[in-house]
């Protein structure tokens, strides 16, 4: 768990050290299904404090790497090749967390616990999974019903084009689903 002031404090040491701190500012929000945004018009870039007091400081870092990546990519850049070797020059190597914002969209299995969190899938899984949001370790009380979307054409593009500014974190990309052991 990454405490929130040190998240704030490397926000900020990156902010002052790739973008113009006169410009662009940190804060956490309170998203729940994605981990960072980037706002280009406000020109700030949040993490979830939700998600902030759940992932690591490795994973944090990362989010952070990504949001920078965007801001100094542009709205435009999207995920892009562009995006990419910035982020990669940064630093980020982040594949769960980006690996996340990709899936997310075009995964067309979702499900949902009890208590609301999402989590998404490209295949249909196979065994019981619980929660990991929820709760460590497989308990039936959290466990997640899926079901099946179609993922049309329209969605592709506007995953390829839509997902710049906002890092997709929820349950399968730091804490995955716990199975039935
Ligand atoms: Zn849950
Ligand atoms: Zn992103």
């Amino acid at each position: 768990m990454a405490d929130l002031e040190r998240v704030r404090k490397w926000a900020e040491v990156l902010i002052a050290e790739h973008l113009d701190p006169a410009e662009w500012s940190f804060g956490f929000d309170h998203a729940k299904k994605r981990a960072g945004l980037c706002n280009y018009t406000q020109r700030r870039i949040t993490v979830s404090r939700y998600l902030a007091a759940r992932y690591g400081d490795d994973e944090i870092h990362q989010i952070l790497l990504h949001e920078v990546a965007h801001a100094l990519a542009g709205e435009r850049a999207g995920h892009g090749p562009k995006w990419a070797q910035i982020a990669a020059g940064l630093g980020y190597i982040g594949r769960r967390t980006h690996d996340g914002a990709v899936v997310h969209e075009l995964a067309p299995w979702v499900g949902r616990c009890p208590a609301g969190h999402v989590h998404y899938r490209y295949r249909p899984p196979v065994r019981a999974l619980s929660c990991g949001l929820c709760r460590r370790g497989f308990d039936r009380a959290n466990l997640i019903v899926w079901r099946r979307r179609e993922i049309t054409p329209a969605m592709r593009r506007l995953a390829a084009s839509a997902g710049a500014g906002a890092t997709l974190g929820a349950g399968d990309t730091s804490t995955p689903p716990q199975p039935l052991r």
